[in-house]
């Protein structure tokens, strides 16, 4: 699903000196999960990356600890500033009208992103440098033997 999306958002960054990069460990562990709403999560985060950085590049890693399957997305984008983050997952909350105006959007993507991930028993935490890049962390419950 990871890849389905990654695959996605390099259709639209052909106009900008962008890489994309991915580390994905070879053994991921299943984790129970809705594969269209998981690719409805990761399109959005990448779809946000590649709006919000103009060069640089786009690091999506993916890798499992104990009974955890982690997710990261890290770009070298405009950033978030540090009173916004705490603000970022609510409904229409966008950063600074100057900036919203310049890049479109309608503050709702990260709102739905959140709650998406919580319906899969997972959670997402973000932190960013202004002027630096932005990385979301994402971690879900691996499945069980029963499930798997
Ligand atoms: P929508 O996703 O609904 O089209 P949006 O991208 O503005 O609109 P969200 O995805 O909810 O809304 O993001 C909220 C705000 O957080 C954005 O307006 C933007 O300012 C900031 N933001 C989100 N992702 C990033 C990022 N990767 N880098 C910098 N700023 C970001
Ligand atoms: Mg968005």
């Amino acid at each position: 699903v990871l890849e389905t999306a990654l695959l996605k958002v390099s259709m639209e960054v052909e106009n900008k000196e962008l890489a994309l990069n991915k580390d994905i460990e070879g053994n991921i562990p299943f984790i129970k999960a809705d594969s269209v709403r998981l690719e409805q999560i990761f399109t959005n985060l990448l779809g946000n990356a590649v709006r919000y950085t103009e060069r640089g590049s786009i690091t999506v890693r993916a890798w499992s600890e104990e009974k955890r399957m982690w997710v990261s997305i890290e770009d070298t984008g405009i950033g978030i500033p540090k009173e916004d983050l705490p603000l970022i997952f609510e409904r229409f909350h966008r950063v600074e009208k100057s900036r919203s105006r310049e890049l479109g959007g309608t503050g709702l993507g990260l709102a739905i992103v959140k709650n998406l991930i919580e319906l899969q028993n997972g959670s997402i935490t973000v932190s960013s440098e202004l002027g630096k890049g932005t990385r979301f962390e994402l971690r879900f419950p691996v499945a069980s033997k029963e499930e798997t």
